[in-house]
């Protein structure tokens, strides 16, 4: 065979597997640029679930999107784009299209909880003049990434009196910030050596250094007093308020463009709040069409999507039936099924990317990379796809023609070697409901640390494709 033939066949018939940048054009350079300004300055103000729920929401009612409690409460009709907030945490767009129960939705479901130290209930103490208090992780982390770090604090507080108090406390240049200390390496020789790092590094030493000037001079606890007193001149709070808080310690760094040609983010939270944003924009983006689309950010998905505000939740059946009741259709058990099993779903969640220094955790022919697009992820769970929800090959063969069909660079992802460990998302909540639905949003470097790295061209090329996604109509 002749080396011409040899050349036509390898084209025809190998894989390839394109770096974005190779595939844009100079304006497209220029885009991608710009929308990652947009997504660092969401990431800034959108540090706690509460906060990218406002966010979200902000941004909806900016282009017309009413409450739909309120819709249905006034009785309004013919409302088409309609939000519903549940618990401050969770929240659902839709822009209504027609035969929602015969046709189903296109839905993007992502999540905007991400891994931090929650403040105990009873938090404030004192140790060696010190006034501290103690947290309690939230999701996985790797404690060690949460020392001698600046970090603020996020919250709501609800008083005795039911007063609610929203406190974001280290973001401004003026502010104070929090640290939890670490262990100088002169003396952490014989401490640390002989044990492995689950052992070095215990939850309960991750606890905030708050305050070191004590309140009177021969009180018992006056450090603690010290602290105490601070809170209530600034913040009117008690020790007892504390009990009905949720108060979030998050690194108090902005988004920051990393590497010379400023190509990567790296930032807190960007676990899942680059598919909530790139999904929020895709969403808003979008006309209304034939076909109901919908967007939905979860919270508690770091913590196995437990609760009233996660995906194991009723939020979006009893979301789906409002969406029923105000287009004038069957509310009926039957059609909420149909309406359910017709939708097809992206879960829109983050792949970890293969890093340089640690390749052996990953196996290459199937893992993510940095800037090779958006990633399908058809399965996820652990050692034999132990708790995945599986998507059916029909549905990636459509994602995949859908992507094509735009012009989307993609490549698929496996959450690292079989045996190695592995991980979960929303996706099998979804698809209990008997939906389509398959894993799908860009690659992270430092996935689940204080400063997770992004690809700018990956994080535009998910918001292309989402809006692919939710402009199919069949
Ligand atoms: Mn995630
Ligand atoms: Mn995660």
């Amino acid at each position: 065979m002749d080396k011409a033939r040899i050349k036509k066949i390898k084209e025809t018939l190998v894989k390839k597997r394109p770096l974005v940048i190779d595939k844009l054009s100079k304006e497209d350079k220029e885009q991608v640029f710009e929308f990652c300004e947009k997504y660092k300055s969401f990431l800034d103000q959108s540090k706690t679930e509460r906060e990218a729920a406002r966010q979200i929401i902000d941004a909806a009612k900016q282009k017309g999107f009413v409450d739909i409690d309120t819709a249905l409460a006034g009785k309004t009709k013919n409302i088409k784009k309609v939000y519903k907030i549940f618990q401050g945490r969770c929240v659902a767009l839709a822009i209504l299209g027609k035969k929602l129960s015969q046709r189903g939705a296109n839905i993007i479901a992502s999540h905007i909880d991400s891994p931090r130290l929650d403040l105990k209930q009873n938090p404030v103490y004192e140790d060696l003049s010190l006034g501290l208090m103690k947290t309690h992780y939230y999701g996985g982390i790797r404690k060690y990434h949460w020392l001698a770090m600046p970090l603020a604090l996020h919250g709501t507080i609800i008083k005795s009196n039911n007063e609610r108090i929203d406190i974001t406390i280290g973001e401004h240049p003026g502010d104070p910030v929090f640290t939890i200390t670490d262990l100088l390496p002169h003396l952490a020789g014989k401490i640390q050596s002989n044990k492995n790092i689950s052992e070095v590094f215990e939850g309960e030493k991750l606890n905030l250094i708050v305050g070191s000037i004590p309140l009177g001079d021969d009180e018992k606890d006056r450090f603690k007093l010290g602290v105490l007193n601070c809170l209530f001149d600034q913040y009117g709070i008690t020790e007892e308020d504390f009990v009905s808080a949720e108060i979030e310690a998050v690194p108090s760094e902005k988004a920051r463009d990393v590497g010379f040609d400023r190509s990567l983010i790296g930032a807190y939270g960007q676990d899942d709040r680059v598919c909530a944003f790139t999904s929020l924009e895709a969403f808003l983006d979008s006309e209304p069409s034939e076909k109901t689309i919908m967007a939905l950010f979860f919270d508690k998905e770091e913590i196995g999507s437990e609760g009233s505000s996660g995906a194991k939740s009723n939020f979006l059946e009893d979301f789906m039936s409002d969406l029923l009741l105000i287009s004038g259709e069957d509310t009926g058990n039957r059609s909420l099924r149909k309406a359910l099993i017709h939708s097809s779903c992206l879960s829109a969640d983050v792949n970890a990317a293969m890093d340089p220094d640690f390749k052996d955790v990953h196996e290459a022919m199937n893992a993510a990379k940095l800037g090779f697009g958006i990633c399908i992820t058809k399965f996820t769970g652990v050692g034999g796809k132990s708790g995945a929800s599986d998507a059916s090959s029909e549905f990636v063969g459509k994602i995949r023609q859908i992507f094509n069909h735009h012009h989307i660079v993609w490549q698929t992802g496996e959450l690292g070697k079989i045996d190695q460990g592995g991980g979960g998302t929303v996706a099998k909540f979804l698809a209990k409901f008997g939906m389509n639905v398959l894993d799908c949003g860009p690659a992270l470097l430092s996935m689940h640390s204080p400063f997770e790295i992004s690809s700018k061209a990956d994080v535009y090329m998910t918001y292309l494709g989402y809006k692919a996604f939710y402009k199919n109509n069949d």
